[in-house]
């Protein structure tokens, strides 16, 4: 049988062990030394200071499984879940790491092995590809990657170049940089591609469809880019990679979707008991069950590590997982709150991996069934009104929300922006987004500073905590500083 995705994980960081790795915990998905980051969205975020030698530690070689959530910022997966069979707001990124140690031949061939190899994970090679930069804005092609994905047995048919979109990483305007090769794993010419659809060709590698399946994204930083914008290369260059994990179990377990991986049969089998429903793939309300599974992972783990549903910054976003996922439950005919629920399946099936979501247990179901109660006391009226709105659109053959009736199922029933836009967009509907922010905009400017947010959320704690009477949760802060510890 095949591997679980808990040995696949395992798997993974005791290959990067037995060579010098040190396995390192995940940070916290709140990053506590990055301002400029919503959530941790790559291995690579908690060592962003020792590439750039702000710090050092007392290993060369390092081997993590990542939280990591991409649900807003400059990663943004969120529209995607449930319609392609890859992304998810929550997922894991199995990553190793050089600190100015071994570079791109040992990290090529480490990928090779440990995918390939049935000692490891024993993926056919026959399906796979890998890719390498094509050069671009004067920056030379890749050559010598190219070079040694070939000394491995990778047919030169199965070597493509791509340009910077792809295959070039920047830490920021300035620093760290360099060219990327991945690993693509063929899944299937009958999977749907809306390249085809369209009538032009799938684009293969580079394509958005699920045919070739990115698995792992090998980083080589090799440059670092001045204010000027020139590029000087790096004395000691580094490599910082990630695959993700539900990926890799989908091709080690032979199935298409990340879905149909263990990881989620347990979580989705859950919803189709509340649901009294079974799971179909293909059918809106498998849809559904898609993103309320996702979305209840990020619940879990979020607000595991200390985030709660607020009307601003990282607050905001967890509302709008949540928010996403109570009305994907309304679309399945679910009259009562149900989030709680299907978190405690999550935990059931991570809580091994993961002990903090175990330790949290009452309190994450707690912030679920008070986020969801609060919610449903709005939904309803809110979607009675959407509904009167656009039959008023299809009688009047128009296609477009107005601005204003956006903003008052935001402002009056709890309706983010992007709920709207996707219950629209179900019925092939726009919204009106510049005359929702203008709207925004004259609301901001018509009341006063009402604080940062963070007072309400930390009474939303306190009550909770009251309720628990227990103390062990004790908040962001400790989580970050936990984290910070165990790191
Ligand atoms: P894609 O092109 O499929 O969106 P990416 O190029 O944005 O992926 P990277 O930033 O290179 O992804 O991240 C490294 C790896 O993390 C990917 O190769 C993939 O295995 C995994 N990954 C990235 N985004 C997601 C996601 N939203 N859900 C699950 N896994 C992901
Ligand atoms: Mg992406
Ligand atoms: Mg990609
Ligand atoms: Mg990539």
């Amino acid at each position: 049988t095949a591997l679980s995705a808990a040995q696949i994980r395992d798997a993974f960081l005791r290959f990067f062990e037995e060579r010098g790795h040190r396995r390192v915990p995940s940070s916290s998905l709140v990053p506590h030394n990055d301002p400029t980051l919503l959530f941790a969205n790559a291995g690579m975020n908690q060592f962003k200071d020792v590439f750039t030698g702000r710090e050092t530690r007392d290993y060369k070689r390092a081997t993590t499984a990542q939280k990591c959530v991409r649900a807003g910022g400059k990663h943004n997966d969120l529209e995607n879940v449930g319609f392609t069979a890859r992304h998810h707001t929550f997922f894991e990124m199995m990553g190793n790491f050089s600190f100015g140690d071994y570079f791109k031949q040992d990290a090529i061939a480490f990928a090779w092995e440990l995918v390939t190899s049935p000692r490891w994970l024993g993926i056919d090679r026959s399906r796979l590809a890998a890719t390498v930069f094509s050069g671009e804005g004067g920056i030379p092609w890749d050559e010598e990657a190219y070079g040694l994905w070939k000394a491995q047995g990778v047919p030169e048919a199965r070597i493509f170049k791509l340009g910077a979109k792809d295959n070039f990483w920047a830490m920021g305007e300035t620093g760290p940089c360099g060219p990327c090769s991945e690993l693509h794993y063929f899944q299937g010419d009958d999977i749907p591609c809306a390249e085809e659809k369209e009538g032009r060709k799938c684009q293969g590698v580079a394509c958005d469809c699920d045919r070739w399946l990115e698995i792992w994204n090998l980083v080589f930083m090799q440059f670092e880019r001045s204010a000027e914008g020139g590029l000087t290369p790096l004395p000691k260059p580094s490599i910082d990679t990630g695959a993700g994990l539900e990926r890799l179990a989908a091709v080690v377990q032979g199935k298409r979707s990340n879905y149909d991986t263990d990881l989620f049969q347990n979580i989705i089998r859950a919803i189709e008991r509340v649901a009294g429903k079974a799971y179909r793939a293909e059918t809106d309300d498998g849809v559904s069950m898609r993103v309320i599974a996702d979305h209840a992972r990020a619940t879990t783990f979020l607000v595991g590590d200390g985030v709660l549903p607020s009307n601003e910054g990282r607050g905001y976003v967890l509302r709008r997982i949540m928010r996403r996922a109570i009305r994907h439950g309304k679309r399945l005919g679910l009259e009562r709150p149900f989030l709680a629920e299907i978190c405690g399946a999550v935990i059931d099936e991570m809580g091994a991996a993961y002990p903090e979501t175990r330790e949290n247990r009452a309190f994450i179901e707690k912030v679920a069934l008070s986020e969801e109660e609060s919610f449903r006391r709005t939904l309803d009226k809110g979607l009675a009104i959407l509904e009167v709105e656009m039959a008023r659109l299809a009688e009047a053959k128009e296609r477009i929300i107005p601005g204003q009736v956006a903003f008052q199922l935001y402002d009056t029933f709890g309706f983010p922006m992007d709920l709207t836009r996707t219950i629209a967009a179900e019925r092939g509907l726009t919204v009106d987004e510049p005359g929702f922010d203008k709207h925004m905009a004259e609301q901001r400017a018509r009341s006063e500073w009402k604080g940062s947010g963070e007072e309400a959320v930390g009474d939303l704690h306190k009550r909770i905590a009251a309720e628990l009477g227990e103390t062990k949760f004790l908040g962001y802060d400790t989580t970050t500083a936990r984290a910070e510890v165990k790191a």
